[in-house]
């Protein structure tokens, strides 16, 4: 069993893990960037070791730095939490030759389903429907071309090794194709290292629906129903929200069987999620996996009353799973506001530096990750998330209301944040009947500016 557990990540992640890690009675060894030396999960964990600078290259991506922190203070596994390493297979291989248990799924099934080719293959073989578009990389505009004209305009070009919603250019007309993709690729190569891009039909106005899953070493695979992340900023989830408010029983029992069908087809072995985009005429498709802890975890938790990262670490443990499919209740709704150091007034642009006041709300049903604190810094070199405030109550009308009162009560001084911006869509019309599509809230930004709300 595990018994002192390495976090490689920083912010409000790695203070979620230190938490539950605490509650099973496993020790814990934050890591850190010179930037972060005052920060919450250091303060939080057991111990604490240095890792390189500020840059993530230097240290929170710095594989040898990581893995050598944990031998050293004797760890026995290493958690990535997102983003940064999370779906890294070099890393997860590394981790397991180095004796260290890598809270995640095996190496193998990071590369399979981390790339999204391979992964629309895989999902091909299952008979999962898949997005019109290519399984392999396209390397030429010329290829690319006629693959567009096959599939027809509109299409998106994205990086098969995409995350986080970069790498990604949509194209409505031949015309502009070959600079799209030429951007597509070389934002690819700058992101994550590759220039592999691949073209899909783009979907319109579709739902953004995922379903969380969860695998064990012995087969048995279980879902924890979906969640609508259909509210996003340039293809970056902003809002979250389980269940989803407009979707069918049918429709939502087809996804979470397909999800199912997915996981199985690979062997999935750890707590993840099959993105779906789910179009106008109720027609769905499998989208991309994420093969990690998600950002929005927290709103499966509320409805579910399971605690993922205690899952996910039972079963690198090598444990069973410990629920069958009938054991999964749900109950209530759950919301979640990303709060993101960040100017709506300036395109969103990141706003770094001091915390000069904090107020943090509370209450019945309101659940506060985050890592910051009174006076803390936010540093300009990681990303912009600072806060997730989720509100969980039996309708999703009380939901929202709670989240209102939740807004009222943060208080942020020193550096922009997004606060005010979520405090005005949850008095929109429209997504108070949860009638909104993925270009739903850029559509929004513009009408707030225009009347100067924002
Ligand atoms: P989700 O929000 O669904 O959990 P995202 O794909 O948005 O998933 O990624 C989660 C976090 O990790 C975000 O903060 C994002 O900016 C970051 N992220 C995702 N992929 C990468 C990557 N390849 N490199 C760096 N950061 C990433
Ligand atoms: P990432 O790994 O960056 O999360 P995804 O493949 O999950 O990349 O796409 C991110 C977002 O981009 C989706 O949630 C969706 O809003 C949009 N998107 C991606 N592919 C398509 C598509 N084929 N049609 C329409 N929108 C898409
Ligand atoms: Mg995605």
């Amino acid at each position: 069993m595990i018994s002192k557990l390495l976090i490689a990540n920083r912010g409000e992640i790695a203070v979620r893990i230190i938490r539950t890690c605490k509650e099973m009675g496993i020790e814990t060894v934050a890591v850190y960037s010179t930037a972060d030396k005052d920060s919450l999960h250091v303060q939080l964990a057991s111990e604490s070791v240095c890792i390189g600078g500020p840059k993530p290259l230097d240290s929170y991506l710095n594989m040898h730095a990581i893995i050598q922190a944990a031998c050293l203070t004797g760890c026995d596994a290493i958690h990535p939490g997102f983003g940064f390493l999370s779906e890294n297979s070099e890393f997860a291989r590394l981790v397991q030759e180095c004796g260290l248990i890598f809270i995640g799924p095996s190496p193998e099934i990071i590369e399979k389903m981390g790339n999204k080719t391979e992964a629309r293959k895989s999902m091909m073989h299952a008979g999962v429907p898949i997005v019109k578009g290519c399984n392999e990389p396209v390397k030429e505009v010329e290829e690319g071309l006629k693959i567009a004209r096959d599939i027809s305009y509109p299409v998106i070009v994205k990086a098969c090794n995409g995350g986080g919603g970069r790498g990604m250019r949509i194209v409505y007309d031949e015309s502009d194709f070959a600079h799209l993709f030429l951007e597509a690729k070389n934002e690819s190569k700058v992101c994550f290292g590759s220039e592999d891009i691949f073209i899909e039909k783009y979907i319109e106005c579709p739902k953004h629906i995922e379903v969380q899953v969860a695998g064990d070493n012995f087969g048995n695979v279980i879902h924890l129903f979906e969640r609508d992340c259909s509210f996003q900023i340039r293809n970056q989830k902003m809002i979250e929200e389980a269940p989803c408010f407009v979707l069918s029983e049918e429709l939502r029992e087809n996804m979470c069987n397909d999800a199912i069908k997915a996981c199985k087809e690979v062997g999935y072995n750890s707590v993840g999620t099959i993105e779906f985009l789910l179009d106008k005429h109720g027609d769905y498709y499998f989208m991309e996996m994420n093969t990690r802890i998600q950002v929005e975890h927290p709103i499966t938790e509320m409805i579910t009353g399971i605690d993922l990262v205690k899952l996910q670490i039972r079963i690198a443990n090598n444990l069973q799973l410990g629920y069958k499919q009938e054991d999964i209740k749900r109950q209530g709704y759950a919301l979640e506001c990303r709060i993101n150091a960040e100017d709506p007034k300036r395109n969103f642009a990141p706003s770094a530096g001091k915390i000069e006041f904090l107020n943090l709300p509370g209450g019945r049903g309101v659940r506060i990750e985050s890592a910051v604190y009174n006076g803390c810094f936010i540093p300009p070199y990681y990303d912009s998330m600072i806060a997730k405030i989720i509100t969980f109550a039996p309708s999703r009308l009380e939901c929202i209301k709670k989240m209102r009162v939740a807004l009222e009560e943060f208080i942020l001084d020193g550096i922009e944040t997004n606060e005010e911006f979520h405090y005005l869509v949850l008095h929109n019309k429209q997504f108070i009947e949860g009638k909104y599509d993925t270009a739903f809230a850029s559509g929004l930004i513009e009408e707030l500016i225009a009347n100067e709300y924002i």
